[in-house]
């Protein structure tokens, strides 16, 4: 039988929302048309997705919160879209709820709905969620936490709650992931003492869990910040099952549980830089602004392990060398650490075997003039 439009919007008028599965409930807004499906319905959707199937509490730690400005600016999808689409319930999100700090007679608010403090407290309560973590934790001075508070609470002490009820945890951004600019050695940084989620720096071992004693699936999104793409389609990933916690998780990360999808452990960014040409051809900047190879300015993709040249930034239209910049490896676990001085030409680290790049870099001119020579032959027999 076939429900024309008039009819099926008075079928779904009699339809309860909140029991319909979100595949019949995206059918149903297909069927009669986004726009005016939404108009007409749009206190029940909203109503459905507080009672959404994956419930996401979002924390912040130590950052600058340009995870989440990356997130705002996504793509395809973007963050409208991934939320709608996956039926996600953003429970908690410091920098995005509304009702943060509200006071009552001077006083601050004693309810979840005006007081994000015990509206997080509940969630954590409630449990079933996924924990998103944006920021390194401090550990110091001495275990306390302290030199990362957040209203009158160290950030360890929250993220010891929330990670404990987590059904697992995303840790995004090379802050929580790794600890980042947080954990750069300095003259403060044994004090400071701060973690990503699971590492500090490469080590595996140091992670803010394991000084917790806290076992929880972690997938790492790193990078300064992380691509939109990465954390949304991880999440996605996970969401509608493509990647299970934790069965798929050890052949879906690397070792520095990082998605390989997005971090290819033999790949580099290098690879496929619209200035590869130029390194080929052994033609390097000696100053910004200009048009060859960042090599010498200090660029680290030969090193770095990301997807950045495939999938570019902001709408897939440009990425750092593209716009100029040497790339600072941003999302390898030693980061900045391992990649300073950052605008210096890097020494030979020993990933090209051994040999340094002066050596590849020929090396590369030789396999780009045997390749063209091959290519050569090819067209004069009219193989192509
Ligand atoms: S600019 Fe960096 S990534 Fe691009 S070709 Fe030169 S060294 Fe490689
Ligand atoms: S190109 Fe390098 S510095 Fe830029 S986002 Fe990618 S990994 Fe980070």
């Amino acid at each position: 039988m076939v429900i024309g439009k008039k009819n099926l919007v008075h079928t779904l008028e009699s339809m309860d929302f909140l029991k319909m599965d979100r595949r019949t409930f995206l059918k149903a807004v297909g069927a009669v048309g986004a726009t005016a499906f939404l108009g007409t319905y749009k206190t029940e959707i909203v109503s459905a997705l507080e009672f959404a199937e994956t419930k996401l509490v979002w924390l912040h730690g130590a950052e600058c919160t340009g995870c989440s400005e990356s997130i705002l600016n996504g793509g395809n999808p973007d963050i409208v879209q991934a939320i709608t689409k996956l039926n996600v319930n953003l429970a908690y999100h410091e920098t995005l709820l509304a009702q943060q700090g509200l006071f009552v007679d001077g006083k601050p608010a004693n309810s979840s709905e005006l007081n994000s403090e015990i509206l997080v407290d509940e969630l954590i309560e409630e449990g079933n969620y996924i924990l998103i973590v944006e920021g390194a934790i401090a550990n110091g001075p001495d275990g306390s936490g302290r030199y990362c508070v957040i209203g009158n609470r160290p950030f360890k002490e929250l993220f010891s709650k929330a990670a404990k009820n987590a059904n697992a945890i995303l840790a995004v951004g090379t802050c929580a992931a790794y600890g980042g600019i947080n954990s750069a050695d300095s003259a403060v940084s044994e004090l400071t003492d701060y973690r990503g989620v699971q590492f500090t720096k490469e080590d595996g071992s140091k992670g803010m869990l394991q000084e917790l004693g806290i076992r929880k699936p972690v997938i790492n999104i790193p990078g300064c910040p992380a691509h939109p793409d990465w954390i949304l389609l991880t999440l996605g990933a996970v969401i509608l099952g493509k990647l299970r916690i934790p069965e798929d998780l050890n052949s879906a990360l690397d070792r520095f549980g990082r998605p390989k999808v997005f971090f290819p452990p033999g790949h580099t960014v290098h690879e496929n830089c619209p200035r590869r040409g130029y390194y080929d051809r052994g033609e390097f900047d000696t100053e910004i602004g200009g048009e060859k190879c960042l090599w010498k300015l200090g660029c680290k993709a030969p090193y770095t392990h990301s997807d950045c040249a495939l999938r570019r930034w902001n709408g897939s239209v440009s990425m750092c060398t593209q716009a100029g910049s040497p790339c600072i490896a941003c999302v390898e676990p030693g980061f900045p650490d391992s990649a300073r001085p950052l605008y210096v030409e890097a020494e030979d680290k020993g990933v090209f075997l051994g040999a340094n790049i002066d050596t590849v870099s020929k090396a590369a001119v030789g396999a780009s003039v045997l390749a063209a020579g091959v290519h050569a032959v090819r067209r004069m027999k009219g193989d192509d």
